[in-house]
Formats: structure tokens, sequence, C-alpha cells
């Protein structure tokens, strides 16, 4: 036997076993954002190098170790995308799209980081992304997070969620801030772990977030951010909360939340899970004012958020135990030689009669009792028996697979009718 090629480490199979679930929650998905007036933008999964560098920020831990980046057969840098909203501004850019007018679109798709695979991270994963542009006032990012309630509530899952919330300031509040905490985390170098010595040069507030019990010890008496932000920054958080409040929408300020992409501004949020042990951010946003004009565009404000869909869907699997309940409506079973042409095309008459109902066929034979029993595994309400008999008179045998009802014979021109008068769709 030759040897089995498998798939590459960290890179998924969705079998039909779970593909179901993601097929509801991505119905669940398109429906909210028909319902916000959000307009779908489809973007290409690879994206030149220095577009990715150039947005996130080199000393991102994105940019420095976990892009897929490869020479082309002309020798380009191309990298497969890491995140949506650089490959979104890209493209709105390009096409004109916020020139005089405000935009709330969104994408979903594969994204794809080099790094330890584990439960909830993965090297190629999936995210639904929202991005919107031109508006600067908190009320759209009122907005976009009562979009995730509705969302969380959609799935059931509003109470398996709690929101985070904070205001990162302007860059120069930023700036002030960071200084601060490096004067004070200096005094403590020694204490830190080897990630936040290093980042104390680098990407000083990515520190806030380091999970070393040690660090997180020092970092209780740091300064916050909180503290030096000014009266816009303080206003426009003040706003959202107001909206949040109203709404009645529950969240934490956490003036440690930071984000690992380096062009966040103002109000950054988190949506969090305690169910999927350490992976548990589930949905990540926030504002990103400069990015356009970093990236050649005018100036132009902008806030988006990303959910992990596997996050997403193994929090769902978490909640919602049961598994899917049916696969069709209805089972043809053609027992006898000569009888599989007679069930395929009732299967078609019916498919044309009643589009809605989920016909299965049995294909390649079988005795009675192994296609009984796959229509009883289908979960089909209703098997059609066609035997010899059957299929010389142009008649079917009706069994009724989930209640107790007398079998009954019908002309094969009548099942339509039968099954339109019997069954619910
Ligand atoms: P984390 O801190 O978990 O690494 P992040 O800050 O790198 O997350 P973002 O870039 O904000 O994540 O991406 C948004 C969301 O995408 C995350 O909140 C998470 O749900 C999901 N996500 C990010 N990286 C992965 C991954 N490798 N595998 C699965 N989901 C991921
Ligand atoms: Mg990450």
């Amino acid at each position: 036997m030759s040897q089995k090629i498998t798939a590459i480490r960290g890179f998924n199979d969705i079998l039909p076993a779970e593909s179901w679930r993601w097929g509801e929650v991505e119905a669940v998905l398109r429906d909210l954002m028909r319902a916000y007036g959000y307009h779908e933008i489809r973007l290409p999964i690879v994206e030149s190098t220095p577009l990715f560098a150039r947005a996130i920020g080199e000393v991102t831990d994105i940019v420095e170790k976990e892009m897929y980046s490869f020479a082309d057969r002309g020798g380009e840098s191309l990298t497969l995308r890491p995140e949506g909203t650089a490959g979104c501004v890209r493209a709105v850019l390009e096409h004109g799209l916020t020139y005089n007018q405000t935009q709330r679109l969104w994408y979903t798709g594969p994204m794809f980081r080099y790094e330890r695979p584990q439960k909830g991270r993965y090297r190629q994963f999936h995210q639904l992304g929202v991005e919107t542009f031109g508006m600067s006032g908190p009320d759209i990012d009122a907005e976009i997070i009562l979009m995730t309630a509705r969302l969380w509530r959609s799935l059931g899952l509003e109470k398996a969620v709690r929101l985070e919330l904070n205001s990162l300031g302007e860059l120069d509040e930023r700036a002030r801030f960071r200084s601060a905490l490096v004067q004070y985390l200096e005094k403590h170098r020694e204490t830190l772990d080897e990630d936040s010595q290093r980042r104390l040069a680098s990407n000083p507030l990515r520190i806030l977030d380091s999970k070393d019990p040690a660090t997180q010890k020092i970092l209780e008496a740091a300064p916050t951010l909180t503290d030096f932000l000014g009266p816009d920054s303080r206003r426009h958080l003040d706003g959202l909360r107001a909206v949040l409040d109203a709404a009645g929408v529950a969240y934490v300020l956490n003036p440690r939340l930071v984000r690992g992409l380096d062009y966040y501004n103002k109000t950054v949020f988190e949506w969090v899970t305690s169910e999927l042990g350490a992976q548990g951010t589930v949905c990540a946003g926030g504002r990103y004012d400069g990015l356009v004009e970093q990236l050649g565009g005018q100036h132009t404000p902008a806030i988006g958020f990303a959910i992990g869909l596997e996050r997403l869907l193994l929090l769902h699997a978490a909640v919602h135990a049961e598994t899917e309940s049916s696969e069709a409506d209805v089972f043809v079973a053609a027992v006898g030689d000569g009888t599989a042409p007679a069930a395929l095309l009732l299967g078609e008459t019916l498919r044309d009669a009643l589009p809605d109902l989920r016909v299965l066929v049995n294909c390649s034979g079988g005795s009675f009792k192994s296609q009984f029993k796959k229509a009883d595994k289908s979960g089909a309400r209703f098997a059609l028996v066609l035997g010899q008999d059957e299929v010389e008179k142009g008649t079917v045998s009706v069994k009724w697979l989930r209640e107790e009802r007398e079998q009954q014979s019908l002309a094969q021109s009548e099942v339509a009718a039968f099954l339109r008068e019997n069954h619910t769709l």
C-alpha cells in the first residue's frame, strides 16, 4: 500500500458531522448582516506582503512570526491573508468606495496564521469580518456592538459571553501613556517574563496582555491608559456607553484590553467566553481611524470587528449539544431488480412538485431490511417503497416511519398530493 497523504497540521477538514452546524450559523450571520443594511464584499485570499506589514505593524505577533509568505513564480512576495481588515481597506481605496460616501461592509472566509495549533487556535481558520468607513461618532461603534449582542441572542449564546470594553485614546494620548508605562516597567524589568522584556522596547502596550503571573502582579500597580485619555476620547467612550446602557447591553470596562494589531484607536472591545479554555475571545474589534490614510487614502474614520468562526462553532456546540435532526423528509426505497429507475424518477417528480421537500433515493440496491434501516437513520418521516409489483402497477407503498399508522398503497401520480396534505414543509 502506498503511503497516505494527510492534511497539513493546523488545517482542518470540516466534515458532515459538523458542517450542518456551520451552515446554520452562517445563515444566521447572513440574516443579521441583512437586518442592519450591511453589504457583502468578497476579497482575495492572497495579497502582496507589504500590505500587511504596513497595515498591521512590523512589530506585531502576526507580522513578526505568523504570516504565510512566499515568493510567487515572478519573484513577488505574497502572503496568505492573516486577517481581513488590511485587504478590505486596500479594496475600498482601490475602488473609491469611501469617496463622498459611507460604507457598511462584511465578509467571511479563511485566514492563515502560523501558530501552534490547539483547541480554538488553528493555522487556517475562518472569520466573519465587519468594517465600516466614514463614520466617526460613537453611534456607529454602538451599532456594531448591538449587532454582535443580537447575534449571541439569535444563537442562544447570550449567557455564555461577556463584553469587555476599553478606549485606547488617540495616538498622542497613547504615546504619553506608553512612556509612563515603560518608565514604570523598567523599574521591574528583572521580574518581567522574557516576552515582556523583549516587548518593553518594541511593543510595550502588548505587555498589558501578558498571561504571566509575575508580570500580571507588577501590572496591578502600573499606570492605566484611562488616566491619559483626552476630552474627545472620553466623550466618545461616554457616548458609546450611554447607548449600551440604554439598550441593556452589559459590559466590563477593562483598561488593560489592548489589541494585537497596531492600527486601533479609541474604542476597542472583545466578546469573551469562559467555555473554551484559554482561547476565549470569540469576537474582537475596534476603531482604526488612521489606517486608510496609512495605506495611502484620505483620512477616513473606520471601525470594525472580526468573529473567529471556529471558536463560535465550538461555543455553539458546547451550549447546544444536539446533533443534526434529519437529512430527509422522504426516503424512496427501490427493492428488487429493475426498480431503481422508477425510484429515481419518482424522486424527480416529487422535487418538481414540492421544491422544499428533501428526498433521499436509495441507490445501489440492498434488501428491504437494509433499505428500511437507512430510511430510519435518515430521519425521514415517510418511506416510499417501490418493489417490482408496484413498478408494474404504477403504485407505491407509503410507510409512516415516525407514527403508528397504517401503511397505504397510492398511485405514483398521487404521492405529491398526499405529501402536500400530510406533511408540513
Ligand atoms: P488571540 O489573542 O486569540 O491570538 P488575536 O488578537 O490574534 O487573538 P484577532 O486578530 O483579533 O485575534 O482575530 C479576531 C478573532 O479571530 C479572534 O478573536 C479569534 O476569535 C479568531 N482567531 C484569531 N486567531 C485565530 C486562530 N489562529 N485560530 C482560530 N481563531 C483565531
Ligand atoms: Mg493571535
